[in-house]
């Protein structure tokens, strides 16, 4: 076995190469306590020095104001598309979402269980191969938040520039926090579950501005409560503690390198280097329109399905993992987050010319 594939999977994802190293030598002996990193209280000064050093990594990066909350919760991206509209809406109350795929479509389920959500925008007609702009569409009037989905890792689409609106925005990021610059102060809530971009499975980070914290209604359960988790430092239970430890070991690593704003440089010029690939010959198509493409996950076809199975099954024994599409659209995903190397990319690209020119 090779010591190290490509990992093009869309999540569970690849990460840093040091981060995992790391994490291999604290999960034994954490700073030479003698004891290992997931052994120990959460309580512990050790610990609790990991989770406030993780916050503040998150708030720097991030450029995170002070009268919003950080919190790292449990049950994944999917439990936030009930607990958004059941904190921040309730029966007879409305809010505004873009349906731009799977994800988008998941959270306006959830919301019309507990409140109503008015779907301001759909691209399922064409599949979902773009996002709108702010003038393509309206805001119901009587929306407390107008919802979205940053990147739709599926569909390989991404907002280049948010929408502007005067309700406050709330924004599932699960596939590109931390990869590019944003203002957060458009937002009242950003979440994401760390899978993708930013740790391994398990924690959920949810950023919340703080007078939201008061809006739910008497009768939700305590863990179904923001403020319970933001009154107690996410500490009103055990939390996921493996997995904020890596997430606070990849905000030290992005850091090092220097932060979002050299992240993003990367990531645009690693993106740019698949679709000039994509856009130099009509054997491979994108799916997403050129306006809505996706610096994180590069969506594309072959001529056929059964080249397509051939290219994924080839690349896969070159060490090029991961590139099947989603069952809902098939064709392939190069998924490219921030500890994606620029290296496989080039080889994948190396890839897709030599394929080309044995099967066109
Ligand atoms: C993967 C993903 C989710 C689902 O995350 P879970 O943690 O599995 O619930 C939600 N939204 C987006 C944009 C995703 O990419």
């Amino acid at each position: 076995m090779p010591d190290r594939i490509y990992n093009f999977s869309p999540g569970p994802a690849t990460l840093p190469q040091e981060v995992l190293a790391q994490a291999a030598k604290d999960i034994v002996n954490f700073h030479d306590k003698g004891i290992g990193l997931i052994e120990m209280s959460h309580r512990s000064k050790e610990f609790m020095a990991v989770v406030d050093e993780t916050e503040a990594l998150l708030r720097r990066l991030m450029d995170i104001p002070d009268n919003y909350k950080v919190l790292f919760l449990q049950g994944g991206a999917s439990t936030q598309f009930a607990m958004i509209p059941m904190n921040l809406l309730g029966p007879g109350r409305k809010a505004s979402y873009l349906n731009t795929g799977t994800w988008a479509k998941k959270a306006i389920k959830e919301a019309n269980i507990v409140a109503e959500a008015h779907v301001a925008y759909s691209s399922e007609e064409s599949t979902f191969d773009h996002v709108p702009k702010t003038d393509d569409f309206t805001v119901d009037p009587d929306s407390e938040y107008l919802y979205l989905v940053s990147n739709n890792t599926i569909y390989g689409t991404q907002f280049a520039d948010f929408p502007q609106s005067d309700k406050m925005l709330v924004c599932d990021m699960s596939s590109d926090i931390l990869s590019r610059r944003f203002d957060i102060r458009p937002f009242g809530l950003v979440f994401a579950g760390a899978q993708k971009n930013m740790g391994p499975a398990g924690v959920t980070v949810v950023i919340i501005r703080d007078d939201l914290l008061d809006r739910a209604p008497d009768n939700l359960p305590t863990m179904l409560r923001y403020k319970t988790h933001a009154d107690k430092g996410s500490m009103f239970n055990t939390p996921p503690c493996f997995a904020i430890y890596v997430v606070g070991q990849v905000c030290k690593w992005l850091e090092k390198i220097g932060g979002v704003a050299a992240m993003e440089e990367k990531n645009r010029e690693k993106a740019a280097i698949l679709y000039d690939m994509i856009d130099a010959t009509d054997f491979y198509k994108g799916h997403a329109r050129p306006d809505s493409r996706s610096l994180m996950n590069v969506t594309f076809n072959l001529p056929s399905p059964e080249l397509e199975a051939e290219f994924i099954s080839q690349a896969t024994k070159e060490g090029l993992d991961g590139l099947k599409g989603h069952r809902s659209i098939g064709g392939c995903r190069a998924s490219i987050y921030n500890a994606f190397p620029r290296q496989g990319v080039l080889d994948l690209v190396a890839f897709m010319k030599k394929f080309e020119q044995a099967h066109r």
